[in-house]
């Protein structure tokens, strides 16, 4: 099987339903750790993709990131839209030129993990939605190209949700939680919890296909 641009409405729908379904829970991380406004941030964006996912998905991979990620970049206030924006933006760059397989796949999603760290001025441990990405980007290059496609997706979902689950100890040093310091630790980070679910939304998408 092959995971091609035009499934990209269905993979929108289904990164938009979680976020919906989870509104409450993330909105709750946000305001403890931040301003709450997480929730509305992501769900301004993935309505505005919503509305583009036609035409987002008659384009190659590398067109349609690199709109996502202006779209995000221009539509979503807060830190997340400028850092999701840059994401897809470097995602579709990196694509250019290439066919999209699992290991081409790896190497966007990677080039996308670096701009989104130079953007933040930030790293692995520092409890953001980064916390869930580099642990999926480094397992993409460990296992894209290595495993089948069910393996792939479980073993994906897995290292999402350890990812998420990992900010909760942590101590943070970036963002608005930033400024509680020591008793931003003991809570979720929103960023790692709502990238976690759109991943495993995606993820269960593309398993309901092969
Ligand atoms: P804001 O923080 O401006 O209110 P959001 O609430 O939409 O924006 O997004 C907050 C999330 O953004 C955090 O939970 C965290 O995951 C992520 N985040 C904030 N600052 C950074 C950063 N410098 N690098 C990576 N992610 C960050
Ligand atoms: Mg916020």
């Amino acid at each position: 099987m092959q995971v091609t641009s035009d499934m990209l409405t269905e993979l929108i729908k289904a990164s938009s339903d979680t976020i919906v379904e989870h509104d409450t829970e993330i909105t709750e991380l946000d305001k403890t750790l931040g301003d709450g406004d997480h929730v509305i941030n992501i769900r301004r964006g993935l309505g505005f993709l919503v509305e583009q996912s036609e035409e987002i998905s008659q384009m190659d991979w590398a067109d349609a990131w690199k709109k996502m990620g202006m779209t995000c970049m221009s539509k979503i206030g807060g830190a997340s839209g400028s850092l999701i924006g840059t994401f897809f933006v470097a995602m579709g760059k990196d694509a250019v030129g290439k066919t999209i397989d699992p290991v081409t796949f790896a190497e966007s999603f990677n080039a996308a993990v670096e701009a989104m760290k130079a953007r933040g001025k930030s790293d692995a441990g520092e409890k953001t939605m980064l916390d869930t990405l580099i642990p999926v980007a480094n397992y993409f290059n460990e296992n894209c190209g290595k495993l089948e496609y069910p393996a792939l997706l479980a073993g994906l979902k897995e290292v999402a949700i350890k990812g998420m689950e990992s900010t909760k100890e942590m101590h943070s040093v970036r963002g608005r939680s930033s400024f509680l310091g020591e008793r931003s630790v003991g809570h979720i980070d929103a960023g790692a919890r709502s990238s976690q679910l759109m991943i495993c939304a995606i993820a269960d998408a593309i398993e309901a296909k092969l």
